[in-house]
């Protein structure tokens, strides 16, 4: 199975709870960036697009620990930047993991066997290694020859040493369905432990914007994958709605409270690809985001997103209300061949806002208040004489 037993059963007795005690909104997965700083520099990527102070920062042992405390989620997904490039990582993971977390660290791999003597394999830990396709494909994407040889070489070791390993394959424009399904192929041979997949979602500081898919190719492209995948045992860590849905048979709205980010920033509004503001605390993430105001049909920059961070916590809630649905799809595999679903109308959305910019500044701000050194106090002195003077700094 791409997931144990045992964590299914966990956060689905999770999921299950949240709904018996009518919690209306719940994390089902955190995900935490404990830094942006990174080893590559991938043409379709986001997140790293900071001032070097920023890329310095790092979040402590202890404030990973209180995130986890604040928000509950049964699963932590650890991402970045490149994780491995935190000195306290293993320190991290094995706080969580006591805490009886499943952890997904999330890494380029380029790090990973340098690093390995620092980690243990457990049911609650798994490597999600970043593989866009194969080599051709990865390179490219990463902007880097050599990257795909060093990630396959990472999963034969980890998978040597006992760990569960699973991919972390992100599909842009352009990409062959016939090549993504022999690379699907060629992973599973590997002997990864599942697949997770999902389509780019278009990162305004993203410097490549023209790779990114709209909602239609998305469709259309998982459409074709998982028509060659049929009869094959491809095994993903998604739920089977959620690749129903990719392959455009779900109508879901987003959900993009279910997997809440926490970084240096603080916790990100509204979702983990967009940083549209942030609050202190879970809490006040939970009770004053806007949410009415994001997900496709909302906002202008929610347009073309089918990422599992906004939709994949729908397909498992949706699992819970149709149990009879999630089984037949599991066992007969994502439509391809009947009409698509309706799509969500854009017709009302309101227009992207850019607030990018003003968000470092005010992190800079910080930083260098931070920085200043605090002034000397002032001094009484008394002379001898009893006259009085006053000295500082
Ligand atoms: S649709 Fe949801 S997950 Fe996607 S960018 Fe918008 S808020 Fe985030």
């Amino acid at each position: 199975m791409a997931v144990p037993i045992m964590q299914a059963v966990r956060v689905g007795s999770y999921v299950v709870k949240q709904h018996i005690t009518g919690r209306k909104r719940y994390p089902l997965v955190m995900m935490l960036e404990p830094l942006f700083r990174c080893n590559l520099a991938c043409a379709g990527c986001g997140k790293i697009d900071y001032p070097a102070q920023i890329l310095n920062q790092r979040m402590s042992v202890q404030e990973c620990l209180d995130a986890d405390t604040e928000c509950g989620a049964p699963v932590i997904a650890i991402a970045g930047g490149e994780p491995l490039l935190h000195k306290e990582m293993p320190e991290i993971v094995r706080g969580l993991i006591a805490r009886r977390k499943y952890i997904y660290l999330c890494t380029n791999a380029l790090l990973l066997e340098k690093k390995l003597d620092d980690y243990e394999p457990s049911p609650f830990f798994s490597w999600d290694i970043h593989l866009d396709g194969d080599k051709g494909m990865h390179d490219a994407s990463v902007c880097q020859d050599g990257v795909f040889e060093r990630a396959v070489a990472a999963i034969k070791k980890v998978k040597e040493r006992g760990f569960r390993v699973s991919i972390n394959c992100t599909l842009f424009d352009g990409a062959d369905p016939k090549r993504i399904a022999a690379f699907f192929d060629e992973v599973m041979a590997l002997g990864v432990d599942g697949i997770m997949t999902a389509p780019g979602y278009a990162y305004e500081r993203a410097p490549d914007q023209e790779h990114f898919l709209n909602r239609q190719k998305t469709k259309q492209l998982f459409r074709d994958i998982f028509r060659l995948g049929k009869g094959k045992k491809w095994r993903f860590t998604q739920s089977p709605l959620f690749l129903n849905f990719l392959a455009g048979n779900e109508t879901y709205h987003c959900t993009p409270w279910g997997k809440p980010l926490r970084t240096v920033f603080g916790w990100q509004r509204p979702c983990y690809l967009l940083g549209e503001g942030y609050a202190k605390t879970f809490q006040e993430l939970m009770d004053d985001t806007q949410w009415d105001d994001y997900g496709t049909g909302n906002y202008e920059k929610c347009a073309d997103c089918m990422v599992h961070s906004g939709y994949e916590s729908t397909a498992v809630m949706d699992a819970v209300r149709r149990p009879w649905h999630i089984a037949k799809v599991a066992f007969m595999g994502p439509e391809t061949e009947k009409p698509m679903a309706p799509e969500i109308s854009l017709a009302n959305q309101r227009p992207a806002q850019y607030v990018f910019a003003q968000h470092v500044e005010q992190k800079m701000e910080e930083l260098s208040a931070a920085k200043k050194p605090a002034r000397a106090p002032r001094v009484r002195v008394v002379k001898a004489d009893s006259a009085i003077e006053t000295a500082a700094d």
